[in-house]
């Protein structure tokens, strides 16, 4: 099983990234633009926390505490492994 580790990768494979805000009054969250990403910090970037996150803030507060989390494909018709 390959690693999961680069924006690339992500892209390819169809995950998702969710990035929020850890600000406890803000909460703010958003599907990340990975093909953005990708153009913006390369195919290769990590897309790990330590990677992305001091890359970015809080599009509504500002803030620099961020969080994400990855999703994983969706494979319609495909079973979960037992
Ligand atoms: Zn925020």
């Amino acid at each position: 099983m390959k690693s999961i580790d680069t924006l690339g990768i992500l892209i390819d494979d169809g995950y998702r990234l969710a990035i929020y805000c850890e600000d406890q009054n803000c909460r703010h969250w958003v599907w990340a633009d990975l093909p953005a990403l990708a153009e913006r910090l390369g195919r290769d970037h990590g897309c790990l926390h330590d990677d992305l996150t001091p890359k970015l803030r809080c599009t509504k507060c500002g803030g620099r505490r961020i969080g994400i989390r990855l999703h994983p494909p969706h494979r319609p018709g495909t079973l979960w492994p037992r």
